[in-house]
């Protein structure tokens, strides 16, 4: 990503600002979460749109009203634990206040399978925030790691009626099982997915998505950054201004040869 002067069309009015909450981004941030929320920060940025960007913390209570996007990252067990113990204490109706409004809510891994009814460890059972119908079990069998590649249909006009790829990396020890009437966020090509057998990855409905894929999710799928933006935005994507892509076009390509797709 370079820093440069990058809009290519100045001439077009400005939504927004998009507002994001970072959720722990002290504690669950362990695959370039960072750097994804940096993304979104800078593709609304060369667009002139602007962009706010708060953290909700452990024993705050999370405000749905004052976000246009939500974001949690990717986790350690242990910080997994803690982390949801407050999300139900003060986060949960927020969070389903702005998912109900139609907010976007992204959940990377760890973060997605908080998302969730629930991740189990064993004999533990650690509640999730249930915005999406999946439930995880952690595995004893071998981590889920590796880069990989999704195809996703988002709907929508233009470019984004066609299936479109993601890529990215995976390193999971939880599998996550989708519920009877759950629709998973895309179709793995390459990688292993919720679970290494039944060939889903992530859930989605509406607006609140869960995936797998980070290593970092944004920054290699570029045009999935400017859905998310233009979703929180209430625009349409192709309302965005263009930017000079060819960077980010290498970076997701280098991400599919490295899945080998
Ligand atoms: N701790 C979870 C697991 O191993 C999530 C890991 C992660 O966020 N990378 O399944």
């Amino acid at each position: 990503m370079a820093d440069g002067p990058r809009p290519t069309s100045a001439s077009r009015a400005k939504p927004g600002p998009l507002r994001v909450c970072a959720l722990y981004p002290d504690l669950m941030n362990i695959y370039a979460d960072r750097g994804n929320l940096l993304f979104l920060e800078r593709r609304c940025r060369w667009r002139g749109i602007g962009f706010e960007l708060t953290a909700s913390g452990l024993g705050e209570q999370l405000d749905g009203e004052r976000h246009e996007l939500f974001y949690i990252g990717g986790g350690q067990d242990r910080d997994q634990r803690l982390c949801a113990e407050d999300l139900i204490a003060n986060k949960r109706t927020g969070l389903h206040g702005a998912a109900e409004r139609d907010a976007v809510v992204l959940g990377v891994c760890g973060g997605y399978q908080l998302l969730g009814h629930s991740y189990t460890l064993g004999e533990e059972e650690i509640e999730g925030v249930a915005l999406l119908d999946v439930r995880t079990v952690r595995s004893d069998e071998r981590r889920l790691i590796g880069n990989v590649a999704i195809e996703v249909s988002l709907g929508g006009d233009g470019d984004l009626a066609e299936p479109r790829v993601l890529a990215g990396f995976e390193n999971h020890g939880g599998r996550t099982h989708l519920g009877a009437g759950q629709a998973p966020l895309g179709r793995v090509l390459k990688g292993h997915g919720n679970d290494g057998s039944s060939g889903t990855e992530g859930a989605r409905r509406a607006n609140t998505m869960g995936t797998y894929l980070h290593g970092p999710l944004l920054p290699k799928n570029a045009w999935f950054a400017d859905w998310l933006i233009a979703r929180a935005l209430r625009i349409d994507p192709g309302e965005l201004a263009p930017l000079d892509d060819r960077l980010e076009q290498a970076t997701h390509a280098s991400a599919r040869r490295a899945a080998g797709l």
